[in-house]
């Protein structure tokens, strides 16, 4: 359940930042104990896991061996399931003990070889048992039903096959899926070529920054200097940020059409009914929840105009462009926490989930889950990460600002979520998909939203909470639902058979930049249409809207929780205790949210309204008194 640095999350976790960097942080040894994780937890030192190692390599053969015998009987399906299941919960332990050990100290190249040794063995291990899904599928539908019937032992796995059997429809014979097996390598050639333009060739350059002095942009100062006070800082760098993009636009478009007829030609291979079909396929997400997503927001966008229209009224502009939009509206309220106090502010904010939930959120900030603090050669950002048979630990990198709080929220909503899985299920079950992850870790950043707002009584601080909040729905709802609806558009041209060129691309981003920001924003017409052609996310086929619906159905749950009572809290604690055991939309259902309706969508903008509201109020006559 490695939860790595998802890149251009918006918000929760933070990403490092070489313009941000002050000084040279301190020696790990010079950290007190009790701001460290507890590996011991895990093993007790490198011998202990290296006999882990030995055990799972000594393994393989013997999972290898069981190929061919699954169909022979209930007994031997249920003796290699077992087996598998076995030697990978080892493995599992192996690989999260040596990443994080590894994690703590970067420079140790002992650790960082352990990790690599135990990647191998993972890929190994893969090797080993990938057979298995295919033989299931080899196995004719009534002679499967037949050996789950004759095998009690069975029934705990009837989802996990169902899971695998729903491939059926859409594996090819033997031959056919051998010859798309070798296509496979030639599949990630668009993605390989975005990476390698992004992340080595391309240059940007240097700007005039805030202090007068020429700042070379980087991905990471953009984001920052779209955030600065001085209007020409964010012009300048919006145009140079783009213009870098722009000058390789007929190159990156080529690029962008081979990626979309990469999934064309997968979804019809494997007789899906369209690109979009297939992407959601894996996790048995209907369409209908992608579609209710895009119809809802659209039919909705009247409230992000408003947002617009605000922002405008707030930063006093004549005419509000693309590069205003990311400017802090007041920045004045900014508030910190140590991180100590930071828990307190936690084990509060998180009392609707129940006593049990904040006693085990107690238990493991003083047991040892969470790595707190910077050290050198510590890996940047924030994570959690655990397997079935371990503590849910936490890596962080705490530097007080209000964002580390919200990281320290969402990180521990996944850390319980994993908690409460294993704690429920059984070990075939006590993982959780991406759709359902961000839920629990989002639920909890708006649990952490809420009390800030309920305790705040400075005008001040309450507004700049406010805009905080707005700006999180705003990118991960809003902005990740016009990607998704961008990425829709494109692929279907894509099904018609059409050639994506610059401008085609263009044309529909900037329609939708027009839909969705509205009236109130002026854009650039040679550059804002370009902004596809910097997002990673589109060579994910089909991602990004998860970003959106696990954060309208956590606000869709946390407005059920906080309004109502034990039953509320105990549905939704269901969907944390039912790991993977069902579909991801079944799963959400639990917690009485129907994620293929509008009604998930509707409470983000009912929520989203009225922070706009609350903000309008305190701006027109304010019912608070101004900060002493
Ligand atoms: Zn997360």
């Amino acid at each position: 359940m490695t939860r790595p640095y998802a890149p251009g999350r918006p918000g929760g976790l933070h990403d490092d930042d070489e313009a941000s960097a002050g000084g040279s942080p301190v020696e790990r040894s010079a950290i007190d104990d009790r701001y460290k994780w507890r590996l011991d937890r895990i093993f007790p030192d490198w011998t202990a896991w290296e006999a882990c190692y030995a055990e799972v390599e000594a393994a393989l053969p013997g999972l290898a061996a069981l190929q061919g015998t699954l169909a022979g009987s209930g007994a031997a399906l249920l003796r290699a399931v077992e087996a598998m299941h076995a030697a990978r919960r080892k493995l599992e332990q192996a690989l999260v003990y040596a990443g994080m050990k590894s994690d703590e100290d970067t420079r140790i190249g002992e650790n960082t070889a352990r990790r690599g040794r135990v990647s191998s063995l993972a890929v190994r291990f893969a090797e080993a048992v990938s057979w298995f899904d295919s033989e299931v599928l080899a196995v004719p539908a009534d002679r499967f039903a037949a050996l789950m019937a004759e095998e009690p032992g069975l029934a705990l796995y009837a989802h996990h096959f169902d899971d695998i059997q729903r491939a059926r429809a859409h594996t090819l014979p033997a031959e056919q899926e051998a010859l798309l097996a070798s296509a496979g390598l030639m599949a990630r050639g668009a993605s390989q070529v975005f990476n390698a333009f992004d992340n080595a060739d391309l240059v940007f350059p240097s700007i005039t920054g805030e202090n007068g002095k020429p700042v070379v942009l980087t991905k990471g100062r953009y984001q920052k200097l779209l955030k600065s006070r001085d209007r020409r800082v964010r012009r300048e760098a919006y145009e140079a940020f783009l213009d870098a993009y722009g000058a390789m636009k007929n190159t990156l478009a080529a690029n962008m059409d081979a990626n979309v007829k990469n999934h064309v030609f997968y979804a019809q291979a494997r007789d899906h009914a369209g690109t979009l079909e297939a992407a959601l396929h894996p996790d048995a997400v209907p369409p209908s929840v992608f579609h209710a997503l895009i119809g809802t927001v659209s039919a909705n966008t009247s409230v992000i105009h408003r947002y617009t229209a605000l922002k405008k009224r707030v930063l006093g502009l004549d005419v509000l462009h693309e590069y205003d939009l990311a400017v802090p509206l007041f920045p004045d309220g900014e508030f910190k926490f140590a991180y100590d106090e930071a828990c307190g502010v936690m084990l509060d904010a998180f009392a609707p989930l129940g006593a049990d939930y904040v006693r085990t959120v107690r238990e493991g900030i003083e047991g040892g889950w969470i790595d707190v603090h910077e050290s050198a050669g510590k890996r940047s950002g924030g994570y959690s990460n655990g397997v079935y048979d371990t503590p849910p630990f936490i890596l962080l990198n705490w530097s007080d600002q209000l964002g580390d709080s919200f990281t320290l929220a969402h990180e521990l909503g996944h850390s319980m979520h994993s908690f409460l899985a294993a704690k429920h299920q059984p070990y075939v079950y006590g993982d959780y998909p991406i759709f359902t992850a961000e839920v629990a870790s989002t639920f909890n950043e708006l649990l952490l939203m809420d009390h800030l707002l309920k305790q705040s009584d400075q005008r001040a601080r309450l507004l700049y909470l406010l805009d905080y909040h707005l700006s999180q729905i705003n990118n991960t709802v809003f902005r990740q639902t016009m990607f998704a609806e961008f990425e829709h558009r494109i692929h279907q041209l894509g099904e018609q058979g059409e050639t994506l060129t610059a401008d085609g691309l263009g044309a529909v981003y900037q329609e939708l930049l027009v839909k969705y920001w509205g009236p109130e924003v002026v854009f650039d017409e040679a550059r804002s249409p370009l902004t596809w052609s910097r997002i990673p996310h589109f060579f994910y086929n089909f991602y990004v809207y998860q970003y959106a619906t696990a954060y309208s159905a956590a606000v869709a749950l946390s407005r059920r929780v906080l309004g109502g009572g034990t039953a509320e809290r105990e549905q939704y604690l269901d969907i944390l205790r039912s790991g993977c055991s069902r579909y991801p939309v079944e799963t959400i259902a639990l917690g009485g949210v129907d994620m293929a309706t509008s009604r998930p969508l509707e409470d983000v903008v009912a929520l989203f309204g009225e922070l706009v509201d609350r903000v309008e109020a305190l701006l027109d006559g304010a019912d608070l008194p101004e900060d002493a």
